[in-house]
């Protein structure tokens, strides 16, 4: 008699790191327990999925890769966040792929080789497409939010309703509709890439049909926990009339903190350059600054913020990320002359990617100058540390409302991608 496989779970990610590393960290949460788990590529080197899949292989958990790779695919974290439903779109071309991936699956299980065909598939809420294919293989398709459930109430709420078509000023306010508790956003705070919709334009059509797609899946699967925002998990299962499970905040299944699942890994160096800095300063003292994996400062943004710094006495570390190759090299990223000789000391700047999460839950740190991506604003929540909040696009908006108006867990410093902030404020 053959052996009982377990049963194989096809996960498809997108490759923004905000989305990729909570599904990531879910992946391997299934594994342990005793899923077999397909991950799907959409690039040809999977270095990305590498440290997941040692950690796995030295665990005896099942995850592979599955490489479906797109030509001349682009890094979707250096596009214009007008190109990014584009991206989107051209993924739909894994559609026959996948289906026939899958029916080379169905043959393995005859010959007792593989994970066998999946019994089911878990995608990204920018994957509404794959709805449709997961139909089409007979398979349920369960949908994974890496955002917060205020957060995506919002998203589904605008691009079904379109509430802000005809709305001329960015400042106008925009009610949001079918929303548990009435909310308003003005038009500046809703992302551009969130509510284009042109009837004649295919890409935004495609983009609307898509997110409309999400609410015939089998399930919902919120990157959340019920105690934070309660009677949104409610209103996202209400609105599709299936379960939605609130599984976060995922990374707390990490087992390490340093563990971390993408590409960047900060080197061993960085994690004890920040460990020593951090425990030569004083409990909860210490600011920390990071805008995420996709926001890039300017020159004069990066002025004003290393002048309020200067001034403020604080002792902090920024994280500075290096302009990506599409922006002008001498007009992002650049230090003020002597800045970090001046605050030596004091504040610690790390160039690249840092070990987040091992500073965060640092006792030196008192505070988080955050853009309010999801995955940061959970990991601040969880180590119990206060946020400033300077929202730039995406969600960051609707997170930064849940932080400071919903929470009240922080204060605003400012808003949006090109604003530079007052010194004095900061
Ligand atoms: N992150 C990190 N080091 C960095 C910058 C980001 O470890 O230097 C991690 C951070 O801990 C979080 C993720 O990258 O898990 C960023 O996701 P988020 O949703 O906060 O923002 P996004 O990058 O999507 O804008």
């Amino acid at each position: 008699m053959g052996k009982i496989k377990s049963p194989h779970v096809l996960v498809f990610p997108i490759p923004a790191k905000g989305h990729l590393i909570p599904l990531l960290d879910l992946s391997y949460v299934l594994a342990s327990h005793g899923l077999s788990i397909t991950i799907l590529s959409i690039t040809n080197e999977v270095s990305h999925l590498q440290p997941l899949l040692d950690t796995a292989a030295s665990n005896a958990l099942q995850i592979q890769p599955l490489i479906l790779s797109i030509p001349a695919i682009q890094n979707i974290e250096e596009l214009p966040l007008s190109q990014i439903p584009v991206f989107l779109q051209s993924l739909q071309t894994l559609a026959d792929p996948l289906e026939q991936w899958f029916l080379q699956q169905q043959e393995q299980i005859s010959d007792g080789f593989g994970f066998g065909p999946p019994v089911c598939m878990i995608s990204d809420i920018f994957l509404g497409w794959t709805q449709e294919t997961a139909t089409k293989l007979g398979i349920p398709r369960v949908v994974f939010h890496p955002s917060g459930a205020f957060g995506v109430s919002v998203i589904y709420s605008l691009w079904a309703h379109m509430p802000h078509q005809g709305v001329e000023s960015d400042d106008d306010p925009i009610p949001i509709p079918d929303l548990p508790v009435p909310t308003t956003f003005r038009k500046s705070q809703i992302s551009p890439f969130l509510r284009m919709y042109k009837s004649s334009d295919p890409v935004s059509g495609f983009m609307r049909h898509s997110m409309n797609l999400n609410s015939k899946s089998w399930g919902t699967l919120i990157n959340t926990f019920n105690d934070l925002e309660p009677i949104y998990i409610d209103h996202l299962q209400k609105l599709s009339a299936r379960p939605a499970w609130s599984v976060g905040p995922l990374f707390l299944q990490r087992e390490q903190k340093t563990d971390i699942v993408v590409r960047e890994k900060p080197s061993s160096s960085i994690e004890s350059v920040c460990l020593q800095w951090l425990n030569s300063q004083k409990e909860k003292s210490v600011l920390y600054i990071c805008f995420g994996s996709m926001c890039i400062l300017s020159n004069k943004q990066i002025q004003e913020l290393a002048a309020g710094l200067e001034g403020s006495q604080q002792s902090f570390i920024w994280v500075l990320r290096d302009p990506s190759s599409g922006l002008p090299a001498n007009e992002y990223g650049v230090l003020p002359d002597g800045f970090e000789e001046r605050i030596q000391g004091r504040g610690l700047v790390i160039r690249g990617w840092a070990p987040q999460l091992l500073i965060l839950s640092h006792s030196s740190i008192g505070g988080y100058l955050t853009h309010c991506g999801w995955n940061s604003t959970l990991e601040s929540i969880a180590s119990g540390v206060p946020l400033v909040t300077w929202p730039m696009f995406a969600d960051q908006h609707f997170n930064c409302f849940l932080i400071v108006d919903y929470l009240k867990i922080g204060v605003r410093l400012c808003e949006g991608a090109t604003t530079v902030p007052n010194r004095e404020d900061l």
